[in-house]
């Protein structure tokens, strides 16, 4: 999976958080000024996947999101944590990923 391999070092990325759990490195193909993906270490799948177990990292998940977004600068103007689950979501990636996108105004509802 390749982002069991960017987790592990073995893909380049530009890593902007680290913790025990989590790693948040900036998207190859953003849709915005800011856009980072948070993922768990382990490989997990998407959050349809995620057992009751999995609860408190999805919960880390999302809070190490808003951190990124405060370290980033765009707490105060706002940003948006997207979790694409299945085809009609646009998930290509079938390991558990929070995107934090912001720097620019977004439409609501998405397209
Ligand atoms: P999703 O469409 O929700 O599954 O999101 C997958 C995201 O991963 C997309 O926004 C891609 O641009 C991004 N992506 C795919 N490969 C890489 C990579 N090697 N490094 C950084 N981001 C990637
Ligand atoms: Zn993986």
């Amino acid at each position: 999976c390749i982002f069991c391999k960017i987790a592990a070092g073995h893909i380049p990325a530009k890593i902007v958080y680290e913790d025990d759990l989590i790693v948040g490195f900036e998207d190859i193909n953003p849709q915005g000024p800011v856009h980072v993906l948070m993922i768990p270490r382990e490989h997990v799948g998407n959050v349809a996947s995620v057992e009751p177990a999995g609860a408190e990292l999805v919960g880390k998940l999302v809070l190490a999101g808003a951190e990124v977004a405060r370290d980033e600068g765009i707490e105060e103007t706002g940003y948006r944590l997207v979790l694409n689950v299945g085809p009609h979501a646009g998930e290509s990636v079938p390991h558990l990923h929070l995107h934090v996108i912001g720097g620019r105004q977004m439409a609501w509802p998405p397209g």
